[in-house]
């Protein structure tokens, strides 16, 4: 499937396609039609890509088959499209409940529903704070005048018990007054730690736990900025995707804990490349991501490299066994934004090249082919 032909055809005109106005390509026309019609071939091409896996695997035209399958294929939903090749690559076909288990597994992260949860909390936080600090006030203001009056009455001359009982009584009430106003200011101690702990929370749902690198999550934001500002600069823009070779052998020969390790040792490495305009993130797993703004796809790849030839000139150790891990190496996939419709389909092609990268024997980084 992902060995498509990415030529355009000189009968890619006709047909259903024609009719619907996709896949024609007009060289005599001006740059602005051409960029329309490159994206319109995108789309004609996305179209038959979902077409073709529906029918291929024999899938239902529903609504939730339509939505997986572009998600897949549109590169909106990259894990989905990898479960789909990894499942066809081993010869397996996709069933109904396959896709459904699949999809469920994908489920992206709904970036919304967490800032308006956010959002939410801290409009609560704010306004609890607010009446407390008010009602601390207040109680304050209470507090003192009646210990002014409590005052005044004992120094009053010829007090008698009428006059000392309600003195008692005022200093019940004040004192009642000073325990409400202490609560109070525990109360607001408390919102100002509820404060802080989100605004860490928010922290915290940008960054990898293991890496410390920002996560795919903040990577999402990080990308659409910089998109827009490359854009109004008029800067090249370049998105990787880098994936360790064979990792799944690291786990199994090492464990798990020493897996971890050779992900942050791969993390540092690549942090050391990052800097204002050049972001790194962890995808997931051991796959990371970049975004490289005023670097034109050569260089991009060129930086790569030069990482990639790094890390297999090391010779890690697995420091708690001292047991020599063996080449560890990565592979990458670089896409030139711009070459592409939109960011999206540039993550998709750069995760393409990445796997034409380990389909040519890994440890190498490719460039994707433009407007594919
Ligand atoms: P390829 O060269 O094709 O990328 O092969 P691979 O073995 O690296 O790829 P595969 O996707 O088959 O295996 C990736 C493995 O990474 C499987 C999964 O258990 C492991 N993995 C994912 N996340 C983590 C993690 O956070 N820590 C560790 N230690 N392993 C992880
Ligand atoms: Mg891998
Ligand atoms: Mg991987």
């Amino acid at each position: 499937m992902r060995h498509h032909s990415k030529s355009t055809s000189p009968g890619a005109g006709n047909g259903l396609l024609g009719w619907l106005g996709l896949g024609r390509y007009d060289h005599g026309e001006d740059e602005r039609q051409s960029r329309e019609d490159l994206a319109r071939q995108a789309r004609a091409r996305l179209l038959k890509k979902i077409g073709a896996f529906l029918l291929d695997h024999d899938l239902e035209i529903t609504q939730a088959n339509l939505a997986a399958a572009h998600g897949a294929f549109a590169g909106l939903n990259p894990g989905l499209e990898r479960r789909i090749r990894r499942r066809l690559e081993r010869g397996e076909s996709i069933s109904q409940s396959w896709l459904d288990r699949a999809t469920a597994a994908e489920e992206p992260l709904p970036d919304d529903a967490v800032d308006q949860l956010a959002q939410q909390l801290e409009a609560g936080i704010d306004q609890f704070s607010r009446s407390t600090r008010t009602a601390r006030d207040a109680t304050s203001d209470y507090g003192n005048a009646l210990a002014e009056h409590v005052d005044a009455l004992d120094a009053a001359p010829g007090t008698n018990d009428v006059i000392a009982s309600l003195a008692d009584y005022a200093r019940a009430m004040l004192e009642r007054s000073r325990k409400a106003e202490e609560e109070l200011r525990m109360a607001e101690e408390e919102a100002a730690s509820l404060r802080r702990n989100l605004d860490r929370a928010r922290r915290d749902a940008e960054v990898d736990f293991l890496t410390g690198l920002p996560n795919r999550r903040a990577f999402e934001a990080l990308l659409e900025q910089e998109y827009r500002e490359a854009q109004a600069a008029v800067e090249p823009l370049c998105v990787a995707f880098c994936d360790i070779d064979l990792f799944k052998q690291v786990n199994d020969t090492h464990g798990h804990d020493a897996g971890d390790r050779v992900i942050c040792v791969v993390a540092d490495l690549l942090r050391a490349i990052s800097g204002e305009k050049c972001h790194i993130a962890r995808h997931g797993g051991e796959e990371f991501v970049l975004l490289m703004r005023g670097c034109g796809p050569k260089d991009a790849v060129a930086l790569l490299d030069a990482e990639r030839e790094t890390l297999a000139s090391r010779k890690l150790v697995n420091r708690r066994t001292k047991e020599p891990f063996g080449l560890i190496t990565f592979s990458g996939g670089v896409a030139d934004v711009f070459a592409y419709p939109d960011p999206r389909a540039a993550l998709a092609a750069a995760d393409e090249a990445l796997y034409e990268a380990k389909q040519s024997g890994r440890n190498r980084i490719m460039l994707a082919k433009p407007g594919a």
